[in-house]
């Protein structure tokens, strides 16, 4: 599960991180109070689960709790990516001298922990790690050891960071392995005019595997609110990943599902997600899961790859037209069925002749099309 920012801040607080005071408004009155209480000088932040928010007119600095009051109208009811903002927070403001990155993340090439830090902060990370990789230090973390002040002055070392940064890292290494992250990112880290490291932006992955730990993280996940994908889709019974890229995929069997995430993104596209609804494909299972994937604002297109085995592709179909009375089918649909009954099965797709449904009948073909529909 993916944090909202100020979730995150909490977070960092808990474990020693440095951070401005901040509150959370969802309406502009009370981010003039709000404002008024931090000093009147504050950033007002768009609270939305993806990253740019700067660019994207998200993020605005207020003078006074008039011009917060001002900006929070502004910011709130912006969409930002597909994600409607509908809680903003207030900070004080930092005088900012420099601006640094820094982050840990399961790093899954090499099955370990791996920190990352640049001196080149604020800006966008990938585009630093794509022109000048030598300006992101990656640095392997010993699971055993963690990192420790050595291990933080090393991290900070190698990326041109100053010294001052060493608490700081040692404290977001406690964030990533006392709540169990997969991810904790800080962008910009900065060290202010008068000499202060602070986080002024925080991002958190947790591990949803281990929420068993952490009964306080069940309140971090808000329904509806661009909240947990994953934890509507288990609540439902369906095997859901969310992943980072924008064609929803809907398969039966792990196997076959797996093998589409990779055919779609020989085509150029990029999977927005996991979701194998198994063997059965009643229309509820279908309703179920294109529910899902149609509440991922990330989605430009969804592809259903189904081959009929023990399932027939009828029983699919009749699922899809089904579920499609059921859920507004906000973008294009491919389909490809084949292998038991797929006959039948096509025919009452065309029957139905759906105007956002295009069927395929090879996975390839379908692959493309959904690629090229999500690019659209
Ligand atoms: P993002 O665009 O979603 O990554 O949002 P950030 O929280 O990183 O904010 C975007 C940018 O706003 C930062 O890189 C800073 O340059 C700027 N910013 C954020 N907080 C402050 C602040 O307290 N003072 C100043 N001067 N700039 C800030
Ligand atoms: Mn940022």
């Amino acid at each position: 599960m993916d944090l909202f920012e100020y979730q995150a801040r909490e977070l960092f607080r808990r474990h020693g991180v440095p951070v401005l005071d901040a509150a959370v408004v969802t309406d502009a009155p009370a981010a003039f109070a709000a404002a008024e209480l931090l000093g009147g000088r504050v950033v007002v932040k768009a609270q939305v689960k993806t990253g740019g928010r700067g660019k994207a007119g998200g993020v605005k600095l207020a003078g006074t709790a008039q011009e917060a009051q001002e900006r929070a109208r502004d910011i709130l009811g912006m969409d930002i990516k597909g994600h409607p903002v509908r809680t903003v927070m207030l900070t004080q403001q930092a005088e900012i001298a420099e601006e640094f990155y820094v982050s840990y993340l399961l790093d899954r090439a090499s099955g370990g922990w791996l920190a990352m830090a640049s001196a080149e902060g604020g800006m966008d990370i990938e585009e630093v790690a794509a022109t000048r990789p030598g300006a992101l230090a990656r640095i392997p973390v010993d699971p055993a050891e963690g990192v420790t002040a050595a291990k933080a002055a090393e991290i900070a070392g190698a990326a041109g960071l100053p010294p001052e940064t060493v608490p700081a890292l040692v404290a977001l290494w406690e964030v990533f392995t006392a709540e169990d992250a997969l991810l904790v990112e800080v962008n910009p880290l900065v060290r202010t005019r008068d000499g202060a490291v602070v986080a002024l932006d925080g991002k958190v992955t947790l591990d949803d595997n281990a929420r068993f730990r952490h009964p306080d993280h069940a309140a971090y996940d808000i329904p509806g609110e661009g909240g947990s994908l994953e934890s509507a889709a288990r609540a439902k019974g369906l095997n859901y990943v969310k992943l980072d890229g924008s064609v929803g995929v809907i398969g039966n069997g792990a196997g076959l599902v797996m093998s589409t995430l990779d055919v779609v993104a020989r085509h150029g596209g990029a999977p927005a997600d996991f979701l194998d609804i198994g063997g059965g494909a009643s229309a509820q299972v279908m309703a179920d899961g294109l529910g899902v994937i149609l509440d991922d604002p990330d989605v430009r297109s969804v592809f259903v790859n189904v081959f009929g085995g023990i399932t027939a592709c009828d029983a699919v179909a009749t699922g899809i037209v089904r579920a499609l009375e059921r859920v507004e089918l906000t973008r294009p649909l491919v389909v490809r069925l084949d292998g038991n009954s797929a006959e039948e099965g096509r025919a009452i797709l065309d029957a139905a002749a759906h105007p956002y449904v295009t069927r395929l009948d090879t996975m390839d073909g379908a692959a493309g099309r959904a690629a090229e529909l999500a690019r659209s």
